[in-house]
């Protein structure tokens, strides 16, 4: 776990607490709350709620091929809160392979991902000393992952005992243990609830936030484009690599006659990227005699379908008025080059995914 600050020092599991203005010994305690910090305009008025009745806050972000932490690195500064950073992606893999609640409208299991994160933020929780996890969820407002329901069963799944607490619709809930106990002030927590953005838009400018994304997007397990990619991967190699699954991020993707996969790479920085992420077993092929794309057969291919990659290989390639061009393709140790004439693109595409 690597852990970032706003501009303030880097802190670490068992952060220092603010110390200015105080003497260490004479400095009243304050609850800690450890607050999920994805970027969205909810979990940064989370954290202005919080910090607005004196608790200290601290941010986590998990993360994954599917989801980045530029947005949360971005909210932290905003707010000037340590943001812990954690790697998530094998909790998600395991989660696309069996989610307990099913997915949402693409491939997101939002309900299970949500309870695993906040789940692993217990056990940062009870780790670092602090008192709840937050989360700047509101009642209501998505459907299927934010409703009264889904709601009790994160609650129930991730056993926090009581300490999970949802600043913007606190009042709408039953209390939690950080408020029977005094440590958050329950009276200065919001009830808010359905759809409408409007009361966020209008506490964002109370507190002075005037730059935030817009609401949903980020996740790719929410993009059906993107989705269609992962479903054929999870049904042939399965979710068990996860330099497969970094793959998905790059290129065209072509799913071959023969079983192989194919992934075309549409610009300098996929190709050194399908590149580096190239294995021993991979088939690699380029074009020789004219510019073109890198293209990547993970796992290997029969000769019929790294034939076929190489005509696939010379249709997104600059091949002008050329009848061929010549591809090399390289596998294991054995290198060899081929005429390949460039395939209809439209023709290419009947196995594109
Ligand atoms: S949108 Fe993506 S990151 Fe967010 S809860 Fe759903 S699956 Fe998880």
């Amino acid at each position: 776990m690597k852990s970032e600050a706003g501009n303030r020092e880097p802190e670490t599991r068992n952060p220092k607490p603010e110390t200015r203005n105080q003497k260490p010994e004479t400095r009243e305690k304050r609850g800690r709350g450890l607050s999920l910090l994805s970027g969205g305009l909810d979990s940064r008025l989370a954290v202005c709620v919080l910090r607005e009745q004196g608790l200290d806050v601290e941010g986590v972000v998990f993360t994954s091929p599917f989801f980045k932490m530029d947005t949360a690195r971005e909210a932290a500064l905003q707010l000037n809160v340590p943001l812990h950073v954690v790697d998530f992606t094998r909790d998600i893999l395991d989660l696309l392979e069996h989610p307990p609640h099913g997915f949402g409208t693409a491939l997101n299991p939002c309900i299970d991902c949500r309870a695993r994160m906040i789940q692993r933020a217990g056990e940062m929780m009870v780790q670092g000393g602090f008192d709840f996890v937050a989360t700047g969820e509101v009642l209501g407002q998505r459907p299927m992952s934010q409703n009264r329901h889904s709601l009790a069963i994160t609650e129930r799944d991730t056993a926090l005992g009581g300490r999970l607490l949802r600043p913007l619709s606190a009042l709408l809930l039953e209390p939690t243990v950080p408020e029977l106990e005094g440590v958050v002030d329950r009276s200065r927590l919001l009830g808010l609830s359905g759809r409408s953005r409007k009361p966020q838009r209008e506490l964002a400018q109370r507190y002075g936030l005037t730059r935030y994304p817009a609401p949903a997007g980020g996740c790719l397990l929410t993009e059906k484009g993107f989705c269609r990619k992962l479903s054929d991967l999870r049904a042939n190699e399965g979710l068990g690599d996860e330099r497969l699954v970094w793959l998905l991020l790059r290129g065209r993707h072509f799913r071959l006659p023969g079983g192989a996969k194919c992934v075309v790479g549409r610009d300098a920085a996929d190709n050194a990227a399908l590149k580096s992420l190239r294995a021993a077993s991979d088939v690699l092929l380029h074009t020789v005699d004219v510019p073109g794309p890198t293209v990547l057969m993970p796992g290997g291919a029969g000769d019929e379908d790294a034939s076929l990659a190489a005509h696939i290989c010379a249709a997104y390639a600059d091949h002008g008025t050329r009848e061929s061009v010549t591809v090399r393709i390289v596998r294991d140790d054995a290198t060899e080059e081929r005429r390949a004439a460039p395939l209809a693109r439209e023709q290419a595409q009947a196995w594109m995914l």
